[in-house]
């Protein structure tokens, strides 16, 4: 049963770091996997592939129209893993969300979602500001999200945002949230912040993924932390995190919650105390 899942969270909160270094987990542990990258940027494939991909879905349409083939547009990169960079559109026109759709329905004609496929994940742009970035919830495509955060304010109110279009699209297209995957920033208490706030939003903390330099040293030679360095305990994190997305069997309609909410959280389990604690 083919599982298709969306990436979303705050920019640069680490949603491509961690998409692709789950994946190469999966993979690696024998699972068929596509990724999607529906960021106009083209870097969500960047490490499974060792560099940046040629050339985008958009890109290719627009030269090479209906001549276009899939071998034009996937590519296959670590452990098999079939990648492709949906790209953007020209800069100043066109809608980026109706581009990522563009690219989906090119995908589906020229038969990249083969019976043979475990998961395909899409690696999608910010926070759900704009109709356009909702167009893999919206039209059905991912019917499972996950939700990369820290415990900085401003990504956990980008992952309260985006579960308010989640909750808007569950109730007509059957998505579901499968958890949080906090990507850790070191800021005070964030484990019991993040479970806090999972739990308030009707969610899980399904993974904490730890800060780790060799997340860094990786990326500069264009690979995941799997690749570049199997053994150290960052690789571990990864494979244990794709080991509970794998196995998760918990699939809500997320409550988002209010501001004030929000805020209350933080200065329960968050920031706020730490900093009243230090001043005892
Ligand atoms: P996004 O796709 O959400 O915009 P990226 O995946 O590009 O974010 O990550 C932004 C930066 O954060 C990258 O340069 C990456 O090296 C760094 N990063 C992500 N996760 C970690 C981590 N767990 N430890 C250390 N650095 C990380
Ligand atoms: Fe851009 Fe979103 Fe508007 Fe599309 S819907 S043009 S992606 S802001
Ligand atoms: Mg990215």
């Amino acid at each position: 049963q083919l599982r298709q899942i969306a990436i979303y969270g705050k920019g640069g909160i680490g949603k491509s770091t961690t998409t692709q270094n789950l994946t190469a987990g999966l993979a690696e542990s024998g699972k068929n996997v596509m990724v999607v990258g529906c960021d106009p940027k083209a870097d969500s494939t960047r490490l499974l592939l060792g560099g940046l991909a040629q050339k985008t879905v958009l890109d290719t349409l627009r030269t090479s129209g209906d001549s276009t083939e899939l071998s034009n547009i996937m590519r296959i990169g670590f452990h098999g893993t079939k990648c492709v960079e949906s790209g953007g559109p020209e800069p100043g026109v066109g809608c980026a969300g109706r581009g990522i759709i563009t690219s989906i329905g090119l995908l589906e004609r020229l038969g990249a979602y083969t019976d043979d496929l475990d998961y395909v994940f899409y690696d999608v742009l910010g926070d759900v500001v704009c109709g356009g970035f909702a167009m893999p919830i919206r039209e059905g495509k991912a019917k499972e999200i996950y939700i990369v955060a820290s415990g900085e304010m401003m990504a956990l109110y980008a992952a309260n945002n985006i579960s308010k279009g989640i909750a808007k699209y569950a109730r007509t297209g059957g998505v579901r949230i499968g958890g949080i995957i906090c990507n850790s920033r070191n800021v005070d208490r964030e484990l019991e912040l993040l479970k806090a706030f999972a739990e308030e939003l009707g969610t899980q903390l399904i993974y904490f993924v730890p800060r780790d330099n060799v997340v860094q040293r990786a990326e500069i030679h264009r690979k995941t932390v799997i690749e570049y360095s199997p053994e150290v305990k960052q690789a571990q994190e990864y494979r244990a995190l794709a080991k509970a997305i794998d196995e998760n069997t918990m699939f809500t309609i997320p409550k988002p919650m209010s501001q004030e909410r929000l805020e209350e959280i933080l200065m329960e389990h968050g920031l706020m105390d730490a900093i009243e604690d230090y001043h005892i």
